[in-house]
């Protein structure tokens, strides 16, 4: 017997299914989930169900709201749920691997939902090789610095050595660029990169950062570059903070950048007219670029706390000129003002509101030496 479209059977399905939090939750942590994959027994959100269908002698997918259900189907959906599935197949999950939730993007929510159910990865630590081996080797198509073409270029990442490096010949002995994997990041960036697969990795060199693009056009070998570089820092911060509980250091693998768009800015004398350049909020370097896929920031700012007398406010002093965009921010920091100015409202409420969220965490001790850097910077 087919239930119909009923408020019951989602009533029902709520009930008894795991929560993901408290609510009920899709598995990538989304409310209300809509649909669910009837074979696994997990509730999905809508994007995920499309992905489901990817693999789909694995997972069959169905609303909750549109579909018949067959009370057998309730009844395995009420003896799985979330939690026991979950269970089974994330069992042996590394600390350092990347779990998507619905605000990453579908290259990673994709390769986690075929790591977990397709390739049963987490049932079985010799299939984690790629990435939790701390040494990885192969190709990945890189961004040319100053035309944009891609070209296939040999990385090397080595846990020992603490490195990330690539080549630019294939039989090159010497390194183009050896990034120390200490202050190495990586993160997703398909809509800045124009391709579902780009990564942007990110490295410090004598205190500035620099940008490289990368991608493969396998989406498993490209989140496998990205968890190894994880599982990289992962023991990175281990051997360097041996007292730090595992927690603590998971925050510090990867990040996403706070905030990126175009804004106007003008110069340290605030004389010379505005410029329109893509700023990039990580942590607590803000950086300016003339192109957003620019190797070099043309600049960077350390963002303090609101302790060390740093503070953001919205719009430009009176005797400014010299801006197109009307939505003004100051930024004051103990040596100097710097004036933004962005095209709409929403934007303006939307940096001011990322400044606030660095301006308002004290500084950790660490933090105090890189502003130190930035105060004393030619
Ligand atoms: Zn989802």
């Amino acid at each position: 017997m087919f239930y119909c479209v009923c408020f019951f059977l989602l009533h029902r399905l709520k009930f008894v299914s795991g929560f993901c939090v408290r609510l009920f939750m899709s598995i990538c942590c989304i409310a209300d989930p809509e649909w669910a994959s009837y074979t696994l027994g997990v509730f999905v959100c809508h994007s995920c169900s499309a992905l489901h269908r990817n693999i789909a002698q694995i997972s069959k997918v169905k609303s909750l709201l549109l579909d018949p259900w067959s009370s057998s189907q309730v009844e395995f959906m009420d003896s799985a749920g979330n939690n026991a599935v979950k269970a089974k197949y994330e069992q042996l999950v590394p600390a350092f691997y990347y779990q998507p939730t619905y605000k990453d993007c579908m290259l990673l929510r994709e390769q986690w939902i075929r790591a977990k159910y397709e390739r049963e990865e987490f049932l079985c630590v010799a299939k984690q090789e790629p990435y939790s081996a701390g040494y990885r080797e192969g190709f990945l198509w890189k961004r040319g610095r100053d035309n944009g073409q891609y070209l296939s270029r040999k990385f090397i990442l080595s846990e020992r050595e603490g490195v990330l490096k690539y080549f630019n010949k294939h039989d090159a002995r010497e390194p183009k660029a050896i990034m120390k994997i200490n202050s190495v990041n990586a993160t997703f960036q398909p809509t800045k990169i124009g391709t579902a697969h780009g990564l942007q990795i990110t490295y410090l060199k004598d205190n500035s950062t620099r940008n490289i693009f990368v991608y493969h056009e396998d989406g498993k070998e490209m989140v496998d570059w990205f968890n190894a570089i994880r599982a990289a820092r992962f023991h990175y911060l281990q051997v360097a903070f041996p007292g730090a509980s595992i927690s603590d250091l998971l925050p510090k693998l990867t990040r996403n950048y706070i905030k990126e768009g175009y804004m106007q800015k003008t110069g340290p004398k605030h004389t010379e007219g505005f410029k329109k350049r893509w700023f990039t909020m990580d942590d607590r370097r803000l950086m300016y670029f003339k192109d957003p896929l620019d190797a070099y920031a043309r600049g960077e700012v350390f963002i303090g706390s609101k302790e060390n007398s740093y503070t953001v406010l919205a719009g430009l002093p009176s005797s400014i000129q010299g801006y197109h965009w009307q939505f003004g921010i100051t930024i004051v920091t103990p040596d100097r003002k710097f004036l933004f100015a962005c095209e709409t409202e929403e934007d303006q409420k939307s940096w001011i509101a990322a400044f606030q969220t660095v301006i308002n965490k004290p500084m950790l001790p660490q933090e105090y030496a890189v502003e130190a850097y930035f105060k004393h910077k030619p």
